[in-house]
Parts: structure tokens; C-alpha cells; sequence
């Protein structure tokens, strides 16, 4: 059987359970190009029968999939890796297709999917506990890493194609088994590739299935998750609103979670920060795919003697960047995923120019195409500044200070804790100011984004909890204790 069958303009999708596609033939619904509303694709509109197939068949693969030898699991990742790889062409049009993806963003994440493949495929060999010294004489105590059982993902649509791996590849290098539920609007690159991979690579029945669902059908699927004693932990990536209901659900069903949500991200450039540099950093930071993702800057704090140069220099940079289809290699700012998205910026941006903000670039929607939008002079009372709801979109708010205590405690006056960045020269000072913020990530001297596979990201407060690269294995493995005593 095959993945899925190609007519002339689209795919029809099955879900993948127990190692085969299944319910060729079934309701589907329908996957729109954001740019366009061209129809991409049709995926199985799943249910709880199918989300139940799926969480039996990962939890009879659990046993075994534990059990595997370190170097039988390390083939596979490597195999999988080698895959990505292959067919990152086909990738590329897929996540431009379906999620409004630059060449540059899915290539960016195609690096950091097959890096983090390769680097999970050893794990196996790390060690796998400790042997501890007991007060009691003639016993013996020994901790040991064990997985789970089944892991539970949401995957989102924005960087669907490196979050949907980092939902489920985390768990399995562990040896726990996985169901994914790819997000509505992406599931194809949220999850369905995904499985296409892991079957060519060789990965054994059940160990990885993917369920799919018509918009608005999620909690059928969801509701099994938190019902089923066989799921140890659902780990979810999307908006704290999401959260909140899962979270709710999770509390009830006393399920581990671990949670990759948004963030305000903010940037402090210092007056002896190098404001070349600083425009780079900001550009790549704020407008990566059209800044939508969970670590793209929503506020510069820039010192009030490099304000001018800092926003005359980022507006000129700003505006070179193509926009338009992303199938086009040179364009940079795709669309926007939907209307609602490009409702929400259109609505902050009126609403901070109603309170007397100044508009320095952007701010006119042609369809879903949002030019990278930066605001001045922001009050501190518009939506956009606050920090207190995440702006999803290209919208920057810009703010000049002179005081740089003051800046760093308005930029931690927000509920997020993702991450963010200091510009300076001085790397004492920027350690000493780094200390102190209330993220998982700081970074000096470059953007806020995540650029590195294997380096441990995720959030405090509102951004969530659970971290990515080995350090994962905190989320997604149990301490066991075994002592042994004198007869
Ligand atoms: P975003 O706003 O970034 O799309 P969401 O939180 O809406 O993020 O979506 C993240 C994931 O959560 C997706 O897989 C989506 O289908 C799922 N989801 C959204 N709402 C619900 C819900 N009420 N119950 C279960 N899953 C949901």
C-alpha cells in the first residue's frame, strides 16, 4: 500500500495506524494553500474510534520498542535522518503548500529535523541510571531511566514539520511508543510525512501512529488521550488557550503533560550594543515566517542613542525582504495561515495607531500576504505592547529607553517566558542582566529564535514546560528506585 494516492491536484490522506494506512475511502476534509485557498490536499476526518486503534496499537508496540537494542534503534533514526534529506524538495513545496512556508523556514527546518534525528539516534547508548550509596549496611539501591508507555502529541501547524518531530521523536528515542494528532490545518507536513518517513525507514508497527481530523473535531480525539490508562503523557505544542482546556482535562486524568505555548520574546539592545548586528538579529527574529512562531521577538527595547540608526537601518533592511508566493525561492514573508491571523494583526495595528502610535513599515494586508509591520511611540496600554496576549503575526513594536533597569523590568512584565535576547558588547553585563530574566532561553547577541537542534528549548510561566534536545529526557522518562537488602 502507499501513503497516500495523487490525482492531478491533491493528496488524499489515510491515517497511519499499527503500521498501514488505513480507512482509504473514508470522510476526509479538505487542505487549503493559505495563500491561495487552492485545495492541497485531503485528510482522513478521524474520530475516537480510530484515536482508540491508534493508542492500543502504540501501547502493544511499547514492550518491544522498549526493549530494542540501543544500536537496532539507532539505525533507524539514522535512516529516517537520511530520508528527510532525500526528499527535502517534495518538503519544501509541501510546507509552502500547506502552511505558507519560505524556502528559507522549511530549509531551516529540514537542517534542524535531520540534525536532531542524528543526535537522538545515540541516546540509546547514554547511560540509562546511576547506582546510589545506602545508609543501611549490605543494601544495594539503583535508579534507572525507564520510558513511560505511550506519549500522546498535538502537533501545530506553523513549524509543522520540525515541531511534529520534536512532539514525537523525543519520546521514542526514550522508548516510549507515540500517537500524533497533526494539527487540522497542516496535516500533512504536521504529521502524516512524518509517518510516510518512518515507515520507508523501517520503524516497527505501532511504535509512531498519526490520527487526523476535521476542523472542530479535535476533542473526540483528545478525550481518548486523557481516557485511555494506556497514554502517560500528552505532549502538547500550540496556544496557551489550548492549554488551559487540555491542562483542565490532564488535572482530571492526572496525566503528566508537557507544554511548548507561545511567547512575547522580547530583544534589549544596550547603548553598547552593535547595531548592525542588532538589525540582523531583529529582522530574522521578528519576521521568520511571517512571525509565527512561538519565538519570534514582539518588542525591541532599544536604547534611546542608537533609536534612530537601530530603526532607520531595520525599516531599509525590512523592506528588501520579498514577499509574495513561497514557491517563489526569493520570496521570504509567505502568507499568513488564515484570515483570522491576518484579522487579528490588522486589528492590533489599528488599534495601536487609534492610541497614537507611529507606523515605520507595513500595516496594508493584500489578501493573506501581512508585510513585516513595525510601530513606534506604541502607548504602553495597546494590546500589541502589553505582552499580556500573544501577537501572532509580523508586528514589532519598537520602544526607546534610556534607563536600562527600567527596560529589562517592563520586558518581564508579561505572563510568557520563552525566551529572549540582549544586545551588548559587554559580556559581563549582559550575563549579569541575563541572570536575572524569567525565560528558559536568554540569548546575548543573537536572535530569539532557536537555531540549534540539541540545545535544550522551551519555556516558564505561560510559555509552558518540558524541554527539547537530551534534556527531554527529564519529560518523557520515570525514575525507577531498586534496593536490595541482606537476606
Ligand atoms: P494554534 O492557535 O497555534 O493553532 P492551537 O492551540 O489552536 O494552536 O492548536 C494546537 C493543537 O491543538 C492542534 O493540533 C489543534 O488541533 C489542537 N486543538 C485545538 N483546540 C483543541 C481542543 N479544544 N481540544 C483538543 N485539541 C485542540
Amino acid at each position: 500500500e502507499t501513503a497516500a494516492s495523487t490525482n492531478a491536484s491533491s493528496v488524499v490522506s489515510s491515517h497511519f495506524i499499527n503500521g498501514e494506512w488505513t480507512d482509504a475511502g473514508g470522510p476526509t476534509f479538505p487542505v487549503h494553500n493559505p495563500l491561495n485557498g487552492e485545495l492541497v490536499g485531503e485528510a482522513a476526518a478521524g474520530g475516537s474510534a480510530e484515536a482508540r486503534a491508534a493508542v492500543e496499537a502504540a501501547a502493544a508496540a511499547f514492550p518491544a520498542w522498549a526493549n530494542l537494542a540501543p544500536g537496532a534503534r539507532q539505525l533507524l533514526f539514522l535512516k529516517a535522518a537520511d530520508i528527510v534529506e532525500r526528499r527535502t524538495e517534495e518538503l519544501v513545496e509541501l510546507m509552502a503548500v500547506e502552511g505558507g512556508a519560505s524556502r528559507a523556514f522549511s530549509s531551516f527546518q529540514i537542517r534542524l529535523s535531520a540534525a536532531m534525528l542524528r543526535q537522538a539516534a545515540g541516546w540509546g547508548y547514554l547511560p540509562a541510571g546511576d547506582v546510589l550509596r545506602s545508609d543501611v549496611p549490605g543494601r544495594t539501591a539503583t535508579v534507572t531511566r525507564k520510558p513511560l508507555g505511550v506519549v500522546a502529541g498535538f502537533t501545530p501547524w506553523n513549524g509543522a514539520f520540525y515541531l511534529a518531530w520534536r512532539t514525537f521523536l523525543l519520546p521514542m528515542a526514550f522508548g516510549n511508543t507515540t500517537v500524533i494528532k497533526p494539527s487540522e490545518l497542516a496535516p500533512r507536513s504536521a504529521g502524516l510525512v512524518h509517518a510516510e518517513i518512518l515507515e520507508e525507514a523501517g520503524f516497527p508497527a505501532g511504535t509512531f501512529n498519526v490520527v487526523t481530523h476535521a476542523p472542530g473535531e479535535a476533542p473526540a480525539i483528545s478525550d481518548v488521550f486523557f481516557e485511555s490508562p494506556a497514554v502517560r503523557c500528552i505532549n502538547f505544542t500550540g496556544s496557551d488557550r489550548t492549554a488551559r482546556i487540555l491542562g483542565a482535562q490532564a488535572g482530571r486524568a492526572l496525566k503528566r503533560m508537557v507544554l511548548e505555548l507561545g511567547g512575547f520574546n522580547p530583544v534589549l539592545i544596550l547603548d553598547d550594543a552593535d547595531v548592525e548586528e542588532s538589525i540582523r538579529a531583529v529582522t530574522f527574529g521578528a519576521f521568520l515566517h511571517q512571525g509565527q512562531v512561538c519565538m519570534n521577538s514582539r518588542k525591541v527595547y532599544v536604547h534611546s542613542s542608537l533609536h534612530d540608526e537601530f530603526v532607520a537601518g531595520l525599516k531599509a533592511r525590512v523592506e528588501t525582504l520579498k514577499i509574495g508566493d513561497p514557491r517563489d525561492p526569493a520570496v521570504i514573508i509567505g502568507p499568513l495561515i488564515n484570515d483570522g491571523a491576518v484579522e487579528q494583526i490588522a486589528a492590533r495595528v489599528q488599534d495601536a495607531l487609534d492610541r497614537g502610535a507611529a507606523l515605520v513599515t507595513g500595516g496594508t494586508a493584500d489578501g493573506r500576504l501581512y508585510p513585516p509591520t513595525i510601530l513606534s511611540h506604541v502607548p504602553a496600554d495597546a494590546i500589541c505592547s502589553t505582552g499580556a496576549d500573544e501577537t501572532f503575526g509580523p508586528l514589532l513594536v519598537i520602544e526607546a529607553f534610556d534607563d536600562a533597569e527600567e527596560a529589562f523590568r517592563a520586558s518581564q512584565n508579561t505572563p510568557f517566558g520563552l525566551s529572549a535576547s540582549i544586545m551588548t558588547r559587554n559580556r559581563a553585563r549582559g550575563l549579569d542582566l541575563a541572570a536575572r530574566f524569567d525565560t528558559g532561553i536568554i540569548h546575548i547577541n543573537a536572535p530569539t529564535m532557536a537555531s540549534e537542534a540539541s540545545l535544550p528549548v522551551g519555556g516558564v510561566k505561560d510559555s509552558g514546560w518540558g524541554r527539547s534536545g537530551y534534556y527531554a529526557i527529564e519529560d518523557f522518562t520515570e525514575v525507577r528506585l531498586t534496593t536490595v537488602s541482606r537476606e
